[in-house]
């Protein structure tokens, strides 16, 4: 990650039916985009990660996350934008975005603070059938805390790749955050997270 210069932090809201719906929210029939700043970025090397301590409930959400490595092109095959994957944590000021959601104002403020996109370490992307035959693991503590299969997805990484060049733009440096499973909740301080891929661990911190 030292070595690649990211530019656009895109993210997918409720892109897992079963956590749209622990949230209270409805499915989307089209994706659900917002972005963060590049200073959320945190390494998953197994150090801290520091989270505001005065504005409620700050939760974890382990999502896929996708780096852009070429000037996508309509109709490309995610093989020829994406180079690699990591897993990361969509860090969220969650009491924050509810009062947000309930004025209709920007999520910036929940999901934008200091360390709020998390990033463990880069794999190799081969193909989207290998990561759909895959699955990934938050564990909290020691115990598993989230659970998930990137071919639960509502929307696919092909259909992320088109609306999200179509709309906004997409090339190298972007990085995607695909959205989070069930299972999200409140953090602690001291605790320890780590996420699996296929059973390895490819990033792991402490909250403080
Ligand atoms: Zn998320």
């Amino acid at each position: 990650m030292s070595r690649m210069t990211i530019r656009n932090i895109y993210c997918v809201g409720r892109n897992y039916r079963l956590h749209a719906l622990e949230l209270g929210n409805e499915v989307p029939t089209s994706p659900m985009i917002f972005t963060k700043p590049t200073h959320a970025l945190a390494a998953m090397d197994g150090g801290d990660i520091r989270i505001p301590k005065d504005q409620g409930e700050v939760h974890f959400e382990l999502e896929i996350v996708l780096h852009v490595s070429d000037q996508y092109e309509s109709g490309m095959k995610p093989e020829q934008a994406i180079d690699s994957f990591t897993l990361g944590l969509d860090l969220t000021l969650r009491d924050v975005q509810s009062k947000l959601k309930e004025k209709g104002l920007p999520w910036l403020p929940a999901k934008g603070f200091k360390q709020s996109a998390t990033l463990g370490t880069w794999q190799p992307f081969t193909s989207v059938d290998q990561m759909n035959n895959s699955e990934f693991i938050l564990m909290r503590n020691g115990e598993v805390a989230q659970l998930g299969h990137p071919n639960d997805m509502i929307f696919s990484i092909e259909q992320l790749l088109g609306f999200i060049d179509s709309n906004y733009g997409l090339g190298a440096g972007d990085l995607i955050y695909t959205g989070t499973p069930a299972g999200v909740a409140s953090l602690e301080v001291g605790d320890k997270l780590e996420a699996l891929w296929n059973g390895e661990i490819i990033g792991s911190c402490i909250i403080c």
